[in-house]
């Protein structure tokens, strides 16, 4: 019976320590699925040759609150692959800068994604932020 108590104590001891570490990564998990949710939308509108920009702001919105929850300050534009336009876009940004000016995407984009063709002369910006760890 103490065993048996025992072993009730550890378990309900585990249990609490798993809920709270899954509180604790409950909001990077969904800014990080609402961000990969944000950015299937915005290929799926350019697939239907419709603007993805809209999608693709606020899919880095979310991706600039997730790094903002991790404490990171700074980001920085990056475009591997990407148009001439987008590599002229490379800047240094504080998240609460890049939150406010909204850089990606880069309206000015000209990329062809897939060879699909431009909406309207708007490309799919492939830019996007990465953390700076100082
Ligand atoms: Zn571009």
């Amino acid at each position: 019976m103490v065993y048996f108590l025992l072993f009730f104590l550890f378990f309900l001891i585990v249990v609490s320590f798993c809920r709270k570490a899954y509180r604790e990564n409950k909001n990077s998990l969904d800014y990080h699925s609402m961000s990969m949710h944000y950015y299937s939308l915005a290929l799926q509108h350019w697939r239907e040759h419709r603007n993805p920009n809209e999608c693709l702001r606020v899919s880095a919105m979310y991706r600039l609150k997730r790094f903002q929850e991790s404490d990171i300050k700074k980001v920085e534009i990056s475009c591997v692959a990407g148009c001439a336009n987008c590599n002229k876009a490379k800047k240094i940004y504080s998240i609460k800068e890049a939150l406010k000016s909204t850089p990606i995407p880069n309206i000015s984009c000209k990329f062809n994604l897939h060879n699909e063709g431009l909406v309207n002369g708007i490309g799919f910006c492939r830019c996007i932020y990465i953390p700076i760890i100082s």
